[in-house]
């Protein structure tokens, strides 16, 4: 196994998320549950970042934390370079809604607006004008693959045109990152492998960073890096390019499902 070189890797890079010592503590009763237990990383400008881990071990406490959604028990996050805990909840509502992207597993559009409406519902919150943001909003489902679909409600389109929807909708006030949590995690492996490459070519020529929260190892291939949590702590982290070497070396099947 190839370790991981950080000051290697980090060359050349800028660092856009940095996450120190990050602890999140719930509790079931009298029981703490740790379910971040002390995670640092950075991330880079430009990369995509897979999160691997199983159920429960963290990855959607840790896309909170990072996405603002949560306030972690201990440690700081800084997006580009700005501590979240200073900010005040003005300065914060402003960061989720120009500097981060959020895709969920479940999609979460609104089901009674059209693609076209739930993609430009960030840009009316942004203050954009109703032109513009019906411009902006046709380009990004053109970008997604869904022009022609754009009058469509949620209950007419696929598990993958709705996560489509919502990736444009991510996309909608022109973010830096995209926290996308188990996208894949609901639909089937065809649609699944369109969205990874959505996401790839979204990372690659959009110059997006994308964190993404995943057990489906199918999206290693899309990958920069990937990281693993285990127990709410960094367990492993690689570049996919040795992951992958490390697979072919063993003779690894093509894919599972
Ligand atoms: P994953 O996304 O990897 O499945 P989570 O981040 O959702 O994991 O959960 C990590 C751990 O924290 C789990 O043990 C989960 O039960 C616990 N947890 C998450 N959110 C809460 C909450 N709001 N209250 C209590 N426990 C929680
Ligand atoms: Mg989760």
């Amino acid at each position: 196994m190839t370790e991981f070189n950080e000051a290697k890797y980090a060359e050349g890079r800028e660092v856009l998320v940095s996450v120190h010592d990050v602890r999140r503590t719930f509790w079931r009763g009298e029981e703490p549950v740790h379910a971040l237990d002390g995670i640092t990383l950075n991330i880079y400008r430009g990369e995509y970042i897979c999160v691997m881990g199983p159920s429960g071990s963290g990855k959607s406490t840790f896309f909170n934390a990072v996405g603002g959604l949560d306030t972690p028990t201990s440690g700081r996050v800084f997006i580009d370079g700005v501590d979240m805990a200073q900010l005040n909840a003005d300065e914060l509502a402003f960061l989720r809604c120009r500097k981060i992207g959020y895709v969920f597993q479940q999609f979460n559009l609104n089901t009674t607006m059209t693609a076209l409406d739930n993609v430009t519902l960030p840009m009316v919150f942004a203050g954009v004008s109703a032109d513009e943001s019906r411009a902006r909003g046709m380009a990004l489902l053109e970008r997604v693959g869904l022009g022609d679909r754009w009058n469509h409600r949620p209950k007419e389109m696929s598990g993958g045109q709705m996560q489509r929807v919502a990736i444009a909708r991510a996309l909608a006030n022109n973010p830096s990152i995209l926290l996308c949590d188990e996208p894949t995690g609901n639909l089937d492996l065809k649609s699944g492998k369109d969205i990874h490459l959505l996401l790839h070519d979204l990372n690659k020529k959009g110059g997006v960073t994308v964190i993404c929260a995943t057990h489906d190892p199918n999206m290693l291939s899309v990958s920069d890096r990937m990281v693993w949590i285990s127990d709410g702590r960094i367990a492993r982290i690689a570049e996919s390019k040795d992951v992958e070497i490390a697979q072919n070396s063993l003779g690894a099947g093509e894919e599972e499902d």
